[in-house]
Parts: structure tokens; C-alpha cells; sequence
């Protein structure tokens, strides 16, 4: 009789021992299996098949189903599941089940659809006899669709759904009341055109070419190439040509990127340059059902490249030759919740583990990666110039406030700049960094703001649905007519945000045609690819928007930036902001001048001299990254020190800093490691908890990760009435 040892996910760090169904084997090392736990059944993945277990036969529980629906998960990917439950000291089965796809953490099988059935509708006698009069005059789809029968006798799918959603529900309906019937076609025949490269393929910069020319030559082996090219130096083109010789090779490509809005523009550059070969996107905005078939066709090794956001590290690739991680400094590889991973660390321990070479693009890479680049950890290859016909950075300039009286948030140069890209029929951008329309609600007579209950945070002015919210929590309140400290009518939303903004564009510029881009105008689903699309094709002039404008877009018509608002970043508390600042501002202003036209970049600041606005008027990132990898050497501070911290939440601030306290005790620092003391957490208070967190930090990544693996063990076993704590591992947020 075989023991199998089950990952389920349950936030407790060991497998769990099932007595195996008949004629389970090692060969099934990887499935998915169906067992009782406590009271009810779950689905976990089979780790480990053993001849014994600890638990008593008279205790141990029979294993339900073994799921043969898809291929077990290779060896290779068991193994990351077991770095990743050990590098961010997580529960191996929430790691797994983490991993894999919604639909295969269910109690059913899943059977991949080769292609979507196409149904024909077709009137039956019963429906026929049918009398129009009969629907009720409110039924306007009904009473179209039961026209439209009438007349053809018989619907196709794809006929029916240009109705209108209305529509299927109708035809769902008539199925029932077998006025209809539903006849499955045969699916189309899908034509494999072989994999060819169409277009010519443009020139290659000497940068390009040099980077090109290092790559090639070491694709058999691991190694992790940086990409630092600046904004429009032909990355793409790189990554282009890297994936066709892995294409010819019959290797599959995994391409990471941040943010699920990346993904249809880059989805359509390689349908352009490869049509035929398949490509598989993998993000959060799919369904799960989608979602599991782009995932299976992956693990077949059917699919060629995939695309996808960080999750999609850890899908099950059999002939994967390359990883190529875009826009490697971006926060969002970095997961906040649950297991806390960086997706971008994982590829490059994938990568490792794989043997093959991994490629970090950026125009401005984090300095962890960075440093490991000037280091020679990483090999560095650049890109100093913009690719098409060494078209020019665009040229920067400041305007100091401190000096220069403002309107409405507007000095003079930028009012002047915006009407001359007006007139000459240039996009222009403005970056706020702020959604909502403006920051805060104020009292002038006493000072009092409007405040979150649940968060220590402001709550943001939302006009145009007159309400005040919290962009912490969601947490949304009504607009007070007085102030309800002191009674006082003049209260007012002070500073400005990308609503209040557009409104004043909107005053100064009647006739411009202006588009909003921020969390709350891209919510729903496409909004952003229609926004973008306008923009492509000119039917906006001027954008005003936040950080999402930052990101890998290219906007071939913009010609002017003008950021607005950006001081405040420069002395906050956090290590990182200076970093943060910089990339998110230089990659603002590369959106300027792409192609062709010349652009410029205007910020509104009062600290000019600032080291890193100079940096940032030469372009010159590395520059700015010396200045602050000196800082943070002095400092103490990452990539000079590994860090980790435990983070915890209660609902009174007394019981997380007792439990925190606790856990400081037990933590008993061994020599090389620094524990410091428990601080409330930058967001002190979210969502009702409130929140401090333990810092713990050694130069020694491998002496930090002992000492974490024997901290856990004595955490598990502390008493945390009331606290949820959790520890997060290379932290990027405090
Ligand atoms: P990055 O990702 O580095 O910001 P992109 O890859 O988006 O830059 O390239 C910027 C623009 O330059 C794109 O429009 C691209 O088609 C074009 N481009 C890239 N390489 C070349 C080249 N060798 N010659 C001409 N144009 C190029
Ligand atoms: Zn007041
Ligand atoms: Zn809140």
C-alpha cells in the first residue's frame, strides 16, 4: 500500500499523509488528488509517494481521485514551489495551490476545449406556431429575435450575440420552451500556416546589434542579462529577435510583464512579427476557464510564447529556452498579500535552475538589480540612445514655482507650451500623480480634514459623484455641507488631483480634446485600450493622467510632458522614494518625442537643484543611481543589506506591538543579524487593523535565511490571539 504526501492549501507548513488509491505510483508525482480533510474534501497536489507514514494506520485516511484530466506538474516546477516555500518561508501547499490555476484547485476535472463549439439555431414546429403577439411588448429582444427566427428559419452563434447581451439570454430561453433548437457545428478547420516572418525587420542599432551579438552566443546557458536602454531604445526589437531563434530552435519564451494593460500592445507586436506561432496570454483579466487553457496549452509545450503578468512564473513550461522580464523595476512583480514573491527574483532562480539566460529590461532598472549589474553578478548590456535614427531625448526643463505664481495649478510656460502643442496639432501629457479631484477636504476656519475611520489616511475628494473616498480601503462617505468639528460652511478640497485638473484644462482649453487616464477612468474593462486607441489615432490632444501613463506605452504623437506635482516624493521617509521618483519621473518623460518629433519636458518644482532633477535634466540614471547607491551603503540599507520583516495586524495597536514584542524575544539575534525594534507601519492603521511590523536585516543573505527558517518554527508556536502576522521576505514596502 503506497502513502502519498499532499500539498493542500492550508497555511501549515507540511505535506499531508493519505493512504494512495490502488495503482498510485511515482509517476503521479504532480496530480492533483481529491482527499478528505477535518470534515470536508479539497483538492492538493501528490508531492511525494512513500512506503510509510508517521501516522497511525488506523488513523490515516484514504485518498479520494487521482486527476489524469492534464499532465502531472513537472519535476522542475515542484521544485520552485519548494525554493519559494523556503526562500519566503511559506507554507509549501499555499505555495502550490497559489500557483495553479483556479480551475484546477476545484473538486472537478478539467477538459480542455480544443476549439469553442459554434451552435446553429433553429426554429422548431413548436416555434414556428408561435404568435409574435403572444412575448409581451416589454420583451424587445424576445420579440426581435422571434422576428428575425421567423424570417431566416434558422440563426448562427455568431449572428445571434451582435444582437445584444439580451439576446443569448432570449435564445437560452426559446431552447427551453423548445421553440428552438440547438444544433453544435463541426469546428472550423484552423488553418496552420507555418511560422514566418513577414515585414522586413528594421536595421539594428550598433547598440542593439553589440547587445544582440553578446546575447546569442550564451542562449545554452544561465546567465542574467540586464537591458539598460533608455525610453524608445528598441528593447522590444531585442526581445523580438532573441524569440525567433528560440522559434526556430522549437523552445517556448516566457515574457513577464508588470501590468495586464502591457499586455495587448506587446500581444500584437508578436502576432505581427510571428504570425502562426502560438501565443498564450496569461493575466488576471481572463476567465478562470481561459485562464487553465492557456495554462494547459503551455504545459503540452503546445504554446510558444507566453505572456503574462507575475503569476504566470510559475506556469508548467516543458521546452522553455528563455525568460524575459519587461519593465523589471516595476513594483507589481512584487506580490503584497498571502505569498509575498517577487516575480522577477523567481524567474531569475527559474532561470538558474533551467539553464538558461533570463533578460531584465529597463530604462531604469531598481538598483538591487542595477548594483548586481556594476557588480558582475549580471551582465550589463546598453542601450544609450533612442533607436530610430538616433532620434534625440527630449530636453527638460525646469520651472520653479517658488518663484512663479500658478493657476489653478498651471504656471505660465506650461499654459504657453500646451496651447503651442494646441496649435501645431501635438499630443501633450500632463502627470499628476493624484487621482480624484483633489487630496483633501479642508476647514479654513479650524484646520480639521476629512479622515478615514478605518485607515490613517485622508480621505480623497471625489466631485464629480460628490463624494469623499478612501483609496486604502474603499471606504466612501457623504460631502459635509458644514465642518463637522466646528460648524463652519467654508470648507473646501485643497491641492489637486487628475479630476480637478481636467477641469481646469477644461476652462483653459475649451475646444481641446482631453482624456483622463487614472484608476478610476481605465476601471472598466477595455475603457484603457479604447483610451489608448484614441490616442493612437489623434483623437485626443491633451492627457492628463497618473503613474499607468508611465508605463511601457509608446505615443507616437506626444510631443510635450508637463509634470505638475511632484515634490512631496522628495523627502519622504521611505528609503526607496528618491529611487521610485526617478524612474516613475524618467519614464514619464520618455513618453516624450518618440518618433520623428522633438520632445519636451516641463516640471513644475520648487527645489530646481535638486540632485535629482539634475540627474534627471542629463538623463543620466546612472548618475543618480551612484548618488543613492552611496546613500544607501552608508545607510545600511538593500542592496547593501538583506532584509526581511515580520509584519503584523490587530485591531488595537497594543496587542500588535505585545505580539511583535514577543516575537522580538525569541528572536535572540544571532551574530550578523540585526533585529530591530517594533515601529508602527508607514499605513499605521488599513482597513480597521492596526498594522507595525519587526525589521530584520544582515548582510549575509544566507545567515538572514537560517536565522528566518528557525524564527518561523518558534513563531508558529507563539500564541497570536487576535493578530494575523505574516513575514515578508526582500520587503519593498514598510
Ligand atoms: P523601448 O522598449 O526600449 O522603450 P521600443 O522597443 O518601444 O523601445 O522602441 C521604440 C521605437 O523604436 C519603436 O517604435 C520601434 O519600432 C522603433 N525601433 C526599434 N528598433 C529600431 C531600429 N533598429 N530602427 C528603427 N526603429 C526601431
Ligand atoms: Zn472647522
Ligand atoms: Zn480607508
Amino acid at each position: 500500500m503506497s502513502i502519498i504526501r499532499v500539498a493542500l492549501d492550508k497555511p501549515l507548513n507540511t505535506l499531508f499523509d493519505y493512504l494512495g488509491p490502488a495503482g498510485v505510483t511515482e509517476q503521479d508525482i504532480g496530480c492533483r488528488v481529491f482527499v478528505p480533510f477535518g470534515k470536508s474534501r479539497m483538492t492538493g497536489v501528490i508531492m511525494e509517494v512513500a512506503s510509510y507514514s508517521d501516522i497511525s494506520p488506523d488513523k490515516i485516511k484514504q485518498a479520494g481521485q487521482v486527476f489524469r484530466d492534464v499532465p502531472p506538474l513537472p519535476p522542475e516546477l515542484l521544485d520552485l514551489f519548494r525554493f519559494c516555500s523556503e526562500y519566503y518561508h511559506h507554507p509549501l501547499g499555499e505555495v502550490v495551490m497559489n500557483g495553479l490555476p483556479i480551475r484546477l484547485r476545484g473538486s472537478q476535472p478539467f477538459f480542455i476545449r480544443t476549439a469553442p463549439i459554434v451552435f446553429q439555431y433553429r426554429l422548431t414546429t413548436k416555434g414556428r406556431a408561435v404568435d409574435i403577439s403572444a412575448i409581451p411588448g416589454r420583451s424587445i429582444a424576445k420579440r426581435r429575435l422571434l422576428v428575425k427566427l421567423k424570417e431566416s428559419g434558422m440563426i448562427e452563434d455568431g449572428e445571434a450575440k451582435q444582437f445584444s447581451s439580451r439576446t443569448s439570454e432570449a435564445m437560452k430561453e426559446f431552447v427551453g420552451l423548445q421553440w428552438v433548437e440547438e444544433i453544435p457545428l463541426a469546428p472550423p478547420v484552423v488553418s496552420t500556416s507555418p511560422s514566418q516572418e513577414t515585414s522586413p525587420l528594421p536595421v539594428l542599432t550598433p547598440a542593439q546589434k553589440n547587445a544582440i551579438d553578446a546575447i546569442v552566443p550564451k542562449m545554452g546557458e544561465f546567465h542574467t542579462w540586464l537591458l539598460h536602454g533608455v525610453t524608445g531604445s528598441g528593447k522590444t526589437e531585442i526581445y523580438l529577435q532573441l524569440i525567433s531563434l528560440l522559434l526556430r530552435q522549437a523552445r517556448q519564451t516566457l515574457v513577464l510583464v508588470p501590468e495586464i494593460n502591457l499586455t495587448p500592445q506587446l500581444e500584437l507586436i508578436f502576432r505581427a512579427r510571428f504570425p502562426g506561432v502560438r501565443l498564450v496570454s496569461l493575466h488576471s483579466g481572463l476567465n478562470p476557464t481561459e485562464r487553465a487553457e492557456g495554462w494547459v496549452q503551455a504545459q503540452h509545450g503546445e504554446a510558444e510564447i507566453i505572456l503574462g503578468t507575475r503569476l504566470a512564473v510559475f506556469t508548467p513550461l516543458p521546452r522553455l529556452g528563455m525568460i524575459i522580464v519587461d519593465e523589471e523595476h516595476d513594483l507589481s512583480f512584487k506580490q503584497q498579500e498571502g505569498l509575498r514573491y517577487s516575480a522577477r527574483d523567481v524567474a531569475v532562480f527559474r532561470a538558474k535552475r533551467a539553464g538558461i539566460p533570463i533578460v531584465l529590461g529597463s530604462a531604469t532598472p531598481s538598483l538591487e538589480t542595477y548594483y548586481n549589474a556594476i557588480t558582475g553578478r549580471y551582465l550589463l548590456l546598453r542601450l544609450p540612445s533612442r533607436a530610430p535614427d538616433n532620434a534625440s531625448l527630449p530636453t527638460v526643463q525646469y520651472i520653479d514655482i517658488g518663484k512663479i505664481k500658478t493657476q489653478e495649478g498651471f504656471s505660465p510656460p506650461v499654459i504657453a507650451a500646451l496651447e503651442k502643442g494646441l496649435a501645431s496639432n501635438q499630443q501633450s501629457l500632463v502627470f499628476i500623480n493624484r487621482r480624484g479631484y483633489a487630496p483633501i477636504l479642508l476647514c479654513r476656519a479650524c484646520g480639521w480634514t476629512a479622515l478615514c475611520h478605518r485607515c490613517s489616511s485622508r480621505l480623497v475628494v471625489h466631485l464629480r459623484e460628490k463624494k469623499l473616498r478612501c483609496h486604502h480601503c474603499g471606504h466612501q462617505a457623504e460631502f459635509p455641507s458644514l465642518c463637522p468639528e466646528c460648524g463652519n460652511q467654508d470648507i473646501a478640497p485643497f491641492g489637486h488631483g487628475t479630476q480637478r485638473i481636467e477641469a481646469a484644462l477644461t476652462r483653459l482649453f475649451p475646444d481641446a480634446r482631453i482624456a483622463r487616464i487614472d484608476r478610476d477612468s481605465t476601471r472598466r474593462k477595455d475603457s484603457w485600450q479604447r483610451i489608448l486607441k484614441d490616442i493612437r489615432e489623434q483623437r485626443v490632444d491633451i492627457l492628463v493622467g497618473t503613474q499607468i501613463l508611465a508605463k511601457g506605452h509608446d505615443f507616437p504623437n506626444l510631443s510635450l510632458v508637463s509634470i505638475l506635482n511632484s515634490d512631496a516624493s522628495l523627502f519622504s521617509t521611505d528609503f526607496r522614494a528618491s529611487e521610485r521618483l526617478f524612474a516613475q519621473l524618467m519614464q514619464v518623460a520618455g513618453r516624450a518625442g518618440r518618433s520623428g518629433t522633438p520632445g519636451e519636458v516641463l516640471i513644475q518644482t520648487r527645489f530646481p537643484d535638486h540632485p535629482l532633477y539634475r540627474a534627471l535634466y542629463q538623463h543620466d540614471y546612472d548618475a543618480l543611481a551612484r548618488i543613492l547607491l552611496e546613500e544607501r551603503k552608508t545607510a545600511h540599507f538593500p542592496p547593501f543589506v538583506y532584509q526581511a520583516l515580520l509584519r503584523a495586524e490587530a485591531p488595537a495597536i497594543a496587542t500588535t506591538l505585545a505580539f511583535l514584542a514577543k516575537a522580538a524575544t525569541l528572536a535572540k539575534a544571532p551574530h550578523q543579524i540585526k533585529v530591530f525594534d517594533p515601529v508602527p507601519a508607514q499605513m499605521a492603521r488599513l482597513k480597521g487593523m492596526e498594522r507595525a511590523y519587526l525589521l530584520v536585516q544582515s548582510r549575509s543573505r544566507k545567515k538572514l535565511q537560517e536565522f528566518l527558517g528557525n524564527w518561523r518554527t518558534k513563531l508558529d508556536s507563539l500564541p497570536s490571539h487576535k493578530v494575523r502576522w505574516t513575514l515578508d521576505i526582500d520587503p519593498l514596502e514598510f
